[in-house]
């Protein structure tokens, strides 16, 4: 039977369509399917922030930030904290992508027409010693365009590649299996789902309208984690972190749904590090959902208080931005699923961002004028005030006492007292007078603003929580919200994929969030955050310019 392409990509995120980029490029055939309709075409990347770790950037350089590869190895090292023997490609897939983030990234994307918002972010800054959790230095280079503007020029290749017959798209194709012969993986087949409307990301019919098989002489699976599917994240929940959280809201659509995760292990592909997941503690519900659950994470900048569900402050250095993966073994520690951030209209004015291409508009827009708005407006940006009024896990109250009644009516547990929380904030008011501060958090906020661009955009200038000037009081519940998927199928550094047996498998590559982001779970236990729309693009790559070679 004749090949129906040269390689076949399952999944159009971020990560299938650079690699169908690749293999186009090299003058190869190629088809894309998705299950989606062709409304949703580069999967998560389009709802991303769009944020991408870059180490040693000229925009790093002209805010006087001194980065190197060494620093950045430094700091992925003491956050990924490998410790299995499975972590061998994990680890190379690490140093690999650092020296891509510190090497050609910015320059590869540049020449595509990418382009980056000049303040750099910092983003999880660890707070323990050096060789520990963290970023050293501010690396969260946000792409002019969010989400969008990241999958763009890679859009704009493929649909070039369309119109010269390299490249089909087949959307509303799910694949069910993946075909062998003789030990190679030479196709897929599965459902052909029927036609469905429905707006981007939204969940779609999963009717079968008829079936289909392709052949080819390669396959990369890049069909996203599993972070829309709670069933599997409870599943695969580690014993280290608890019991799994009884409720938790989504980060992700639902196509995130982990199926062909399971498809792939079964043709005998080997999946490492499956309990290696990055969820994040910083949730709220959204008051205008697209997807099931739909959950938005808080960016938060680091003056919020930050108590548990009983009423107890967060130990240092759990302070927020400090540590995703510390916090959410703490708050798992409660009993509780949920936390508490307290804070002022300063301080939700200038240190809330929310991740997510639709709650920037401003950024996503590319319109300067209101991106410049953010360090001159009175309020908070638009989409920040809309979740303050409209949330249902926000709270602004006048005076203290009745912002935690309300948050005990909130919940309904009634597990916070006023005197405790009361002594706990006026502890921290009175080290904000204090010049020789010994409150680790406050100390944190004095450094924070040793940087320009947080001084700038990203934090407040420190003032007593409860000074009327600085009110309203907001209290904002935050829920456990589904992300990231950071283990994945084991691959060498071309993306090809191992199996059960420890040998390569022919003809059969993965890439993106499937892999692990590389290499079956590149960040260890941790990220340092904007590493994986990065390791979609770098695995992506690596897998298309391998499938593309090995076709001959
Ligand atoms: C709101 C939000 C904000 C984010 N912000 C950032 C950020 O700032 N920086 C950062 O680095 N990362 C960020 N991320 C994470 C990043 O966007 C994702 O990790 C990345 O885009 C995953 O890309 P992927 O191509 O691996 O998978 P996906 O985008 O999930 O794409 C997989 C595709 O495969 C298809 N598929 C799955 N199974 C099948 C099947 N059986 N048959 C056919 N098709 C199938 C799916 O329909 C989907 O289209 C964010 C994510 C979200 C949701």
């Amino acid at each position: 039977m004749a090949d129906d392409a040269d390689v076949i990509v399952v999944g159009g995120g971020l990560a299938g369509l650079v690699a169908a980029c690749e293999v186009a490029d090299a003058g190869k055939r190629v088809i894309v399917v998705d299950q989606e309709g062709e409304q949703s075409l580069g999967g998560q990347a389009f709802w991303s922030f769009g944020g991408l770790f870059l180490v040693d950037s000229p925009e790093q350089r002209r805010l006087g930030i001194k980065d190197s590869y060494d620093l950045a190895l430094q700091d992925w090292t003491g956050s990924a904290g490998f410790d299995r023997e499975e972590d061998l490609w994990p680890r190379r897939w690490a140093e690999a992508y650092v020296a891509f983030a510190a090497g050609e990234k910015r320059g590869w994307l540049r020449a595509m027409g990418h382009r980056i918002f000049p303040v750099v972010g910092w983003a999880e800054r660890g707070g323990y010693d050096a060789m520990g959790h963290g970023n050293s230095v501010p690396r969260f280079h946000v792409t002019w365009g969010t989400g969008p503007g990241i999958v763009e020029p890679f859009e704009r290749r493929a649909r070039e590649a369309q119109k010269s017959g390299r490249l089909t798209f087949k959307f509303r194709h799910r694949v069910d299996a993946l075909t062998m012969t003789g030990g190679a993986v030479d196709g897929v087949s599965g459902a052909i789902l029927e036609p469905d409307p429905v707006e981007r990301g939204q969940s779609s019919s999963r009717k079968i309208a008829g079936d289909f098989t392709l052949r080819a002489q390669a396959v990369i699976v890049a069909s996203g984690g599993i972070g829309g599917n709670h069933d599997l994240v409870r599943k695969n929940w580690p014993a280290r972190l608890g019991q799994a959280p009884k409720s938790m809201i989504s980060g992700v659509p639902e196509h995130v749904d982990g199926r062909m995760i399971g498809i792939t292990e079964q043709a005998g592909a080997r999946l490492i590090n499956r309990d290696r997941m990055w969820h994040y503690v910083e949730g709220i519900r959204n008051w205008s959902p697209i997807w099931p659950r739909h959950g938005i994470r808080i960016l938060p900048g680091p003056s919020s208080m930050w108590f548990d569900a009983t009423g107890r402050r967060l130990p240092s250095p759990l302070f927020p931005g400090s540590d995703t993966l510390g916090q959410l073994h703490y708050i798992m520690g409660t009993g509780h699923d949920y936390s508490w951030f307290v804070l002022t209209q300063s301080i939700i004015k200038k240190e809330f961002a929310l991740s997510g291409s639709e709650q920037n508009p401003d950024l996503t827009g590319k319109s300067w004028l209101m991106t410049a708005r953010r360090a001159t407006n009175k309020g908070a940006p638009a989409p920040v005030e809309a979740f303050k009024s409209k949330g249902a896990d926000f709270i602004v109250r006048d005076d203290l006492e009745s912002l935690v009644s309300a948050m005990n009516a909130l919940t309904g547990d009634n597990l916070l007292k006023i005197d405790q929380i009361k002594a706990q904030i006026e502890a921290r008011d009175r080290e904000i007078e204090n010049p020789y501060v010994k409150d680790t958090q406050v100390m944190n906020i004095h450094n924070a603003r040793r940087y320009i661009g947080d001084r700038l955009i990203r934090t407040a200038k420190p003032h007593r929580i409860l000074d009327p000037a600085h009110g309203p009081l907001i209290a904002v519940r935050l829920n456990i919200l589904t992300r990231k998927t950071l283990g994945g199928f084991e691959t060498d550094l071309d993306s090809r994929v191992f199996g059960g047996d420890g040998k390569i498998m022919p003809g059969l590559y993965a890439a993106g969030e499937a892999a692990g982001f590389g290499g079956g779970g590149m960040h260890g236990y941790r990220s340092l955050e904007g590493t994986f729309l990065g390791g979609c693009l770098f695995s992506g790559r690596n897998a298309g310019r391998a499938a593309a070679k090995a076709a001959g």
